[in-house]
């Protein structure tokens, strides 16, 4: 049996340990005080640390001495997985988490792989951010460069002044970059995979729609895009996993703009707008991600028909969903907050027409 610690105790490292345990893998899960733990209580030992102030090896060992490491967050100390490799491989590759750390540094080599992204600059003072406003046009899209997620430290500038009251309120360190609001018609993600025998595969590319910067719910496949722009979809995703040396699922989020297409982000993990793949998919993301790091070949993702998933956001499921044999509700025991992830419905039907009517039902019923 094997041993794998992850770097947090959310929802993702949950639903990771729920397919490695059914093949008699231990976890261990990395847990940094204040954050929620309740995901994974009972899935594995937890280990509660300040990891500023332990050694690589100490952290090591508390964790188990596991047989690999991997992440269920970009927003993880680089600096300790560097010293937890010493020990243990750590997937995926570290470049690839640090990469995409900062939205900076992130842009730069999704740029340099010659895959578009939306037009940036740049900003940490007033002066830059006059610069981005002649470049980029106003309005812009203010983003800090490290930590944001879900939309969180983001904000919609229609002017220099509206922008220069944000810079001051903040911390003058912080970096941001500024990006041209895109009107895509449609936002869609890939989650892809690459094993250590260099096999790689993808999911069918997922449409995705966001409410207040969160994804709400997402549809499968990704409606009216035409072969060509998903081949290209691939091919980035292809272009990226070799490029990253990467081991495991990494997932990319796009803007669809015409047939073409730019990159928004990656994220070195598994995905929100990949949980429908528990129900709707040969192989789940979370377990083609455990396959493919503890040195599996990564196994079919074959899609069974068209699906959906409905993220729960600050709401407990209804009565009504959780008995309705066409609705798989998960639920991840945490604290309900408004507007948090706390569970997710999938739904798999076999024509998209029933599946439209089913997803929107489902909808509803939440919206008060
Ligand atoms: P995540 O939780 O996916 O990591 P995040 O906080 O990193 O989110 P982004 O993915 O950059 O944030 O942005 C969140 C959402 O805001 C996007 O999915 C999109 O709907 C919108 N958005 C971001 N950047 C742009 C842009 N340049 N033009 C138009 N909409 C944008
Ligand atoms: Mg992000
Ligand atoms: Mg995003």
């Amino acid at each position: 049996s094997l041993t794998i610690a992850i770097i947090g105790s959310g929802q993702l490292a949950r639903m990771m340990a729920l397919e490695g345990i059914s093949m008699g893998y231990h976890f261990t899960f990395l847990h940094e005080e204040g954050e929620d733990k309740s995901a994974v209580l009972d899935l594995g030992h937890i280990v509660t640390v300040d990891v500023k102030q332990h050694s690589a090896e100490q952290i090591y060992t508390l964790l188990g001495k596991p047989d690999v490491v991997t992440v269920e967050k970009e927003h993880v100390d680089a600096g300790m997985l560097e010293g937890l490799n010493q020990f243990c491989p750590v997937y995926p590759s570290i470049k690839a988490i640090r990469i995409s750390q900062n939205r900076k540094s992130e842009k730069e080599f999704i740029q340099s792989q010659g895959i578009e992204v939306a037009p940036w600059h740049p900003v940490n003072d007033i002066d830059s951010l006059t610069e981005a406003g002649t470049r980029l046009g106003w309005p812009v899209i203010l983003k800090t460069c490290s930590e944001g997620y879900d939309g969180k430290g983001q904000w919609f500038l229609n002017s220099l002044e509206e922008g220069s009251k944000v810079l001051e309120e903040v911390s003058s360190d912080i970096e941001f970059i500024a990006e041209q609001p895109i009107s895509f018609s449609k936002e869609v993600s890939i989650v892809c995979a690459r094993d250590q025998h260099g096999n790689i595969v993808h999911y069918d590319i997922s449409e995705n729609i966001h409410s207040n910067g969160i994804l709400h719910y997402s549809i499968v496949p990704a409606r009216n895009i035409k072969t060509e722009t998903q081949n290209k979809a691939k091919k980035i995703a292809e272009a990226m996993l070799t490029g990253l040396e990467y081991i495991g699922v990494l997932s990319i989020e796009f803007f669809v703009v015409g047939d073409d297409l730019m990159v928004n982000e990656f994220a070195p993990r598994v995905h929100n707008s990949g949980h429908w793949t528990q129900q709707g998919a040969r192989t789940s993301q979370f377990l083609n991600h455990v396959r493919a790091i503890s040195g599996q070949e990564v196994a079919s993702t074959e899609r069974f028909g068209p699906a959906a998933m409905i993220n729960l956001l600050g709401q407990a499921p209804l009565k009504k969903h959780m008995i309705d044999s066409a609705l798989h509700v998960h639920w991840y025991n945490k604290t309900i907050k408004a507007n948090r992830k706390v569970g997710h419905i999938n739904m798999s039907l076999s024509d998209i027409e029933s599946l439209m009517v089913k997803l929107e039902q489902t909808l509803k019923d939440y919206q008060q």
